[in-house]
């Protein structure tokens, strides 16, 4: 598609698009980007929110396969290098579960303290020493040539008995990732950007991203 069908509400000068509603990970994406990219100012980098864009069945059954599908969608819509990202939680006594359902795992789309409330309940039982997991994600780009890049991150941790701290989301109060003392929302967004899933899988995707912007 052209980029006289961009969608309305898609911003002049808009070179990357984040297929995410997400304020912070746009911000996320735009401090690894601008860091990355000669030339590219963060306001080229934009996301989807606020622009129309077809709505995405995320029906794979991996974190990569649903990033894609997002990818492919946006830079299908708009002409724009897009990027899109699926992460998760995988614990390992429950066999990586929730994983592509951690946003639902309660039964309700979006309700942490749900998701948080049942995964303390299903693991009251379990040791210290079974209490790994990690967080998952997939990081994908698709180009304006058609290119597809998919790119992994994982932070390995230890989930705790009570939720600690008040920074983050999701999972983050339940999870300490290794080598820390404290739990994920105890640390200031860039002590997360630096040891994150996310922030892996973004810095991977982001050497790749100069290229095809030339
Ligand atoms: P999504 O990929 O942004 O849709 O994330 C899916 C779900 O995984 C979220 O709703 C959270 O429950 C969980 N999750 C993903 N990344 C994180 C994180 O960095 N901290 C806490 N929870 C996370």
């Amino acid at each position: 598609m052209s980029g006289a069908d961009v969608p309305a509400g898609t911003p002049a000068g808009a070179r990357v698009i984040l297929a995410s509603h997400n304020p912070g990970k746009l911000r996320e994406l735009q401090r690894i980007l601008v860091g990355a990219v000669p030339g590219l100012a963060a306001e080229q980098i934009i996301s989807s929110a606020g622009i129309a864009l077809p709505d995405v069945v995320e029906d794979e059954v991996s974190f990569e396969g649903n990033a894609l599908l997002k990818a492919r969608s946006a830079a299908a819509a708009t002409g724009l290098l897009a990027i899109a990202d699926d992460s998760g939680l995988a614990v390992d006594v429950l066999g990586g579960s929730p994983g592509i359902f951690s946003a639902r795992w309660s039964g309700r789309h979006g309700d942490d303290a749900a998701n948080n409330a049942l995964l303390l309940a299903q693991l009251s039982d379990v040791p210290e020493e079974h209490r790994g997991a990690r967080f998952v994600c997939a990081a994908a780009l698709v180009g304006p040539d058609g290119r597809e890049v998919v790119e992994r991150g994982e932070m390995p941790g230890v989930l705790l008995r009570e939720p600690h701290g008040d920074g983050g989301f999701g999972y983050d109060p339940l999870f300490r990732p290794d080598g820390e003392t404290r739990s994920a929302a105890q640390l200031s967004p860039e002590e997360k950007d630096a040891i994150s899933h996310r922030g892996t899988a973004f810095r991977a995707l982001a050497a790749q991203v100069a290229p095809l912007l030339a």
